[in-house]
């Protein structure tokens, strides 16, 4: 079983040594490997049971170090890593050939960001080499954001879980690409299209749900084993009368009648919505109920990724 702890020197010793560790994020819990060893990264997807086709992040300690890794930067993209990094936004880029295309599903372009959550900035600040990371999950599962999350599932397969509590954000990196210099969203996340657009101006969108650029792109995802329905809660439930439903509402007080309902935020607050969203869909599963019932979140902000999962969690 992994031993949970917050020694960097052992995280620090195991990674240099070609193990896996599981590392906390200010997003979600990343399971990394030594970016630049093939064999090390190979294990992230044999460990999380991960299609060799979908692409890792690669997490640096700085803008300086992420120049090494990569070619040819557009203007928006350094504008964009020098007013979010360290942060939740992920940028994709073409790839210096010192990253092995295992990294990158063969790829020519890195998704590169640099978290920010000080153990592992600590840890990257002490490697002599980048880390590569998915999130610490069965592939396909909700991603976890405790380093008890990531034991429950992958315990068994790695030696190291470096604790650093609960994640901030609770949601995944929106990422952001380059086509012809123009910035374009592949993944809505922590960073939102608003606080983009006010570094950046203009973007276009190419989601998940309309035209997978990158093989990553999947449509199916974050899924709870239970199926989840994703619409208005009091319809929903006429449709699945006599079935044990667990409710998962945005907001309010747990003064209703359903047996089982978890609430995002009780006073609607957005950021701890997305917080407590993964958490929420986990403890469903460990529930006695048949099917989960959802409502959508407002569609602003970071409410735009939190529904982006959500309907992404009931397909
Ligand atoms: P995860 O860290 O588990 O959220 O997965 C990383 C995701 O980043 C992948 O599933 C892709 O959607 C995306 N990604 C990583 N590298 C690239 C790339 N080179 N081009 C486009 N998307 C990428
Ligand atoms: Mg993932």
């Amino acid at each position: 079983m992994a031993t949970i702890g917050n020694d960097i020197l052992q995280a620090k010793k195991l990674l240099l040594e070609g193990e896996l560790v599981a590392i906390p994020t200010e997003t979600v819990y990343g399971l990394a490997a030594n970016a630049l060893n093939p064999e090390a990264v190979t294990q992230i997807f044999v460990v999380k049971e991960r299609p060799s086709f979908d692409p890792l992040i690669v997490h640096v300690a700085s803008i300086d170090q992420a120049q090494q890794f990569i070619t040819a930067v557009p203007k928006k993209a350094i504008q964009l890593a020098r007013h979010f990094w360290p942060g939740p936004l992920t940028l994709v880029l073409p790839k210096q050939s010192i990253i092995p295309d295992i990294v990158t599903s063969g790829l020519s372009t890195v998704g590169i960001r640099c978290p920010d959550h000080y153990l592992t900035r600590q840890l990257l600040s002490e490697l002599p080499f980048p880390l590569a990371a998915p999130s610490a999950n069965p592939f396909g599962y909700v991603s976890p954001t405790t380093a008890e999350h990531v034991n429950n599932q992958l315990g068994h397969k790695i030696k190291y879980i470096l604790d650093g509590g609960p994640c901030r954000i609770g949601l995944e990196s929106t990422i952001v690409g380059f086509e012809n210099d123009q910035a374009v969203i592949y993944r809505r996340g922590g960073v939102s299209e608003e606080e983009i657009s006010k570094v950046i101006g203009e973007m276009s969108y190419r989601l998940a749900s309309s035209n997978p650029v990158a093989p990553g792109q999947l449509d199916s995802h974050y899924a709870p084993n239970k199926k989840l329905y994703l619409g208005d809660i009091n319809e929903l439930k006429k449709e699945f009368t006599g079935k044990k439903v667990g409710v998962l509402r945005f907001m309010g007080n747990s003064d209703s009648a359903d047996t089982y309902q978890l609430i995002l935020s009780q006073s609607g607050n957005l950021e701890e919505a997305a917080r407590n969203l993964f958490a929420a869909l986990r403890q469903f599963d460990q529930m006695e109920i048949e099917v989960i019932l959802a409502e959508p979140v407002p569609d602003s902000g970071i409410g735009k990724a939190i529904n982006d999962r959500l309907r992404r969690a009931a397909k």
